[in-house]
């Protein structure tokens, strides 16, 4: 796929706008600047759709979130450059790319098969060094704890223990929580192994976070 000016002069629209709705870490749009988000589109004719502020579909029922959301969580995450962040929900990739732009060193996990491999092979052919997996965002990474930030990207029905024990002491973790039929972007700081501070930063509509691995 190709990069062209078109592509970049829509992605300057797409900064400025989300400039205007908020967003103001620099690193969070100069990372949206630089990844073409229309390779994370799998479906070409969707492409063309990439930098309008809107989540679509991508394989096995699954979505790319708005570019909006994103920006917030990846803003919510305070990266200063080098922090080690583990993802749930590795979906398009597309959070990943930002987030490996922005300095961090990324660890993601998709519980969805064919995700997995296309998004696999995707970062291979970018040279993006992210580290993906199959399985289960439910228990975490206990081989690659502890972790700076913890993100995840599907509507947690709760904030699972194993991921609040991976995640080191002033370590941030961002996720979408479920909260009767709504749906809220909460920011957890860890204060100490018992202690957390949280704040909310509005609604927000993601996939459900799902048990187990699905070979779909
Ligand atoms: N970060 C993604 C958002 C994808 S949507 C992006 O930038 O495109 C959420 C993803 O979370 C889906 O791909 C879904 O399959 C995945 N998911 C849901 N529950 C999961 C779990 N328990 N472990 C890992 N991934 C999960």
């Amino acid at each position: 796929m190709e990069d062209s000016l078109i592509h970049k002069a829509l992605r300057e629209k797409l900064i400025e706008e989300l400039r205007t709705k908020g967003i103001s870490d620099e690193k969070v749009l100069q990372a949206m600047l630089q990844v073409p988000r229309h390779f994370f589109c799998f479906d070409s004719a969707l492409a063309q759709q990439a930098y309008i502020n809107k989540a679509f579909p991508i394989e096995s029922g699954q979505t790319i979130s708005q570019p909006h959301t994103v920006a917030l969580q990846s803003q919510l995450l305070e990266i200063q450059g080098n922090e080690k962040v583990l993802e749930i929900g590795t979906g398009s990739g597309y959070q990943s790319a930002i987030l490996y732009k922005m300095g961090a060193k990324v660890y993601s996990i998709e519980r969805q098969r064919t995700l997995y491999i296309q998004v696999k092979k995707l970062f291979q052919d970018l040279h993006y060094q992210i580290h993906t997996i199959l399985g289960d965002g439910f228990k975490g990474m206990p081989q690659d704890a502890p972790f700076d930030r913890i993100i995840i990207t599907a509507a947690a029905p709760f904030i699972p223990t194993e991921l609040l024990q991976q995640l080191k002491i002033g370590g941030i973790l961002v996720s979408p929580l479920k909260n009767g039929d709504k749906q809220e972007m909460v920011k957890l700081k860890k204060l100490s192994d018992t202690q957390f501070e949280q704040t909310l930063h509005g609604e927000c509509t993601f996939v459900p976070m799902l048990q187990g691995i699905s070979n779909q």
